[in-house]
């Protein structure tokens, strides 16, 4: 039998709280889409973000029963135990996601992290994630649309910017499906939508030195409407700017990942390390 629905069981008195981004899904219709998007295989090595009441986590366990989730509000965990701890493999972990060593999860079978992410957290959250990436084979989040269009745009769309670019350097991004406010208790102010991220197991175009290559789109995109020829004055100097292989007229949005990937390998090669051998 599936669980009870979670605002009709006995310990539901919970007050949702703005600070940590707490908007319920309560539209059955979306929730089996997400869940379809996500197609959860029994032997998934599935963890969750953020269950809030268990509106994801019960259509999950019922596929999967193998489950970890991070939750930071400890007023939400008896909640969840409450309609899920019958399920041996289903595991909470009172924290802050933020901080949580996800490395920690994976086993023999790579991540598939979900979550109804909250809004004001989700930028450094997939960061942070990233930096697990090899241990994690793809990842769905519900996200403010406005940053799903952001990580799904390309070279030339109005909301290409830093963050397109480093999530497209380690994964494939996918935009699902847009959700309106209306499938959410409270509603949030701005609409929401499905993405998928699958990181790469072999990277497209592959900066020689990641840090530079971060530093490099950093200092692109903090003036997006100067020049990368003004823009890249504080890493080089004008002799060595006039050596890069690209119109440094350009605007930051006009380059693609692998034209940053480029720009970095070329900087890292023959600037920085420039031939002696001549
Ligand atoms: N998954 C539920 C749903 O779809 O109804 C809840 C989604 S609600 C938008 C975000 C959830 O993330 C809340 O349960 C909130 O308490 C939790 N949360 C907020 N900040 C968090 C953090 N730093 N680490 C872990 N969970 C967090």
């Amino acid at each position: 039998m599936s669980p009870k629905p979670s605002s009709e069981h006995p310990l539901f008195k919970h007050q949702a709280r703005k600070r940590f981004g707490q908007n319920f899904l309560n539209d059955t219709g979306i929730i089996d889409r997400i869940v379809r998007s996500i197609a959860p295989g029994t032997e998934d090595n599935l963890v969750e973000i953020g269950p809030g009441q268990g509106a994801i986590t019960a259509p999950l366990l019922e596929a999967c029963s193998r489950l970890n989730v991070v939750e930071i509000d400890k007023d939400l965990i008896p909640i969840l135990l409450a309609q899920f701890a019958k399920y041996k493999d289903f595991k909470i972990h009172q924290e802050d996601a933020l901080k949580f060593n996800f490395s920690a999860l994976a086993s023999e079978k790579p991540l598939r992290i979900v979550g109804n992410l909250p809004y004001n957290i989700s930028t450094p959250l997939i960061f942070h994630l990233l930096s697990f990436q090899e241990k994690i084979s793809d990842m769905h989040f519900m996200l403010q649309k406005e940053v799903v269009e952001r990580l799904a745009s390309q070279a030339g769309d109005k909301h290409y910017g830093r963050l397109s670019v480093m999530v497209q350097y380690h994964c494939q991004v996918d935009y699902l499906f847009g959700v309106p406010p209306e499938c959410f208790s409270p509603r949030p102010k701005v609409d929401s939508a499905i993405v998928r991220l699958t990181p790469f197991t072999s990277l497209p175009y592959t900066a020689i030195n990641v840090e530079l290559f971060s530093k490099i789109v950093n200092l692109a995109f903090q003036q997006r409407r100067k020049t990368l020829r003004n823009s890249l004055k504080q890493l080089l100097d004008k002799e060595q700017i006039a050596l890069l292989p690209i119109d440094t007229g350009l605007r930051p949005e006009n380059l693609s990942v692998e034209d940053y990937v480029n720009l970095t390998n070329f900087i890292d090669n023959k600037i920085n390390t420039p031939n002696t051998d001549a």
